[in-house]
Formats: C-alpha cells, sequence, structure tokens
C-alpha cells in the first residue's frame, strides 16, 4: 500500500481547501418582472424568456 512519506501540515492543508468554497450564484432579473432568476431559464415567476411569454402561467 501507497503510504505518504511526510504528514501534511495544517498550512498545506489549508492552502489545498482554498479552492473549495462554493461559488455564487448567477442571477439576472426578468425583463418583465423584476423577479431574479437564473441566466438562459424561463422565468419561473411569470413565464417569460427573451420579452416573450413562453410558459402560459394561467393553464399551470
Ligand atoms: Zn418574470
Amino acid at each position: 500500500m501507497a503510504v505518504p512519506k511526510k504528514k501534511t501540515t495544517r498550512s498545506k492543508k489549508g492552502h489545498r481547501r482554498s479552492h473549495h468554497h462554493a461559488k455564487t450564484m448567477a442571477f439576472h432579473k426578468c425583463s418583465n418582472c423584476g423577479e431574479l432568476t437564473m441566466p438562459h431559464r424561463v422565468c419561473p415567476s411569470c413565464g417569460y424568456y427573451n420579452k416573450k411569454q413562453v410558459v402560459d402561467k394561467a393553464e399551470i
């Protein structure tokens, strides 16, 4: 079995894990209702995409 030659120090571990944080989510405002939505997706509150109604919310 392969065994590490040296103990990994707290400092080394910390430096390696400095990239493990979660990224902030990307948001954009809906052109119709102004709600914060994820980009390139239909607005979940009004059903608009690219200033056009693509999903009829009244049907659901
Ligand atoms: Zn909307």
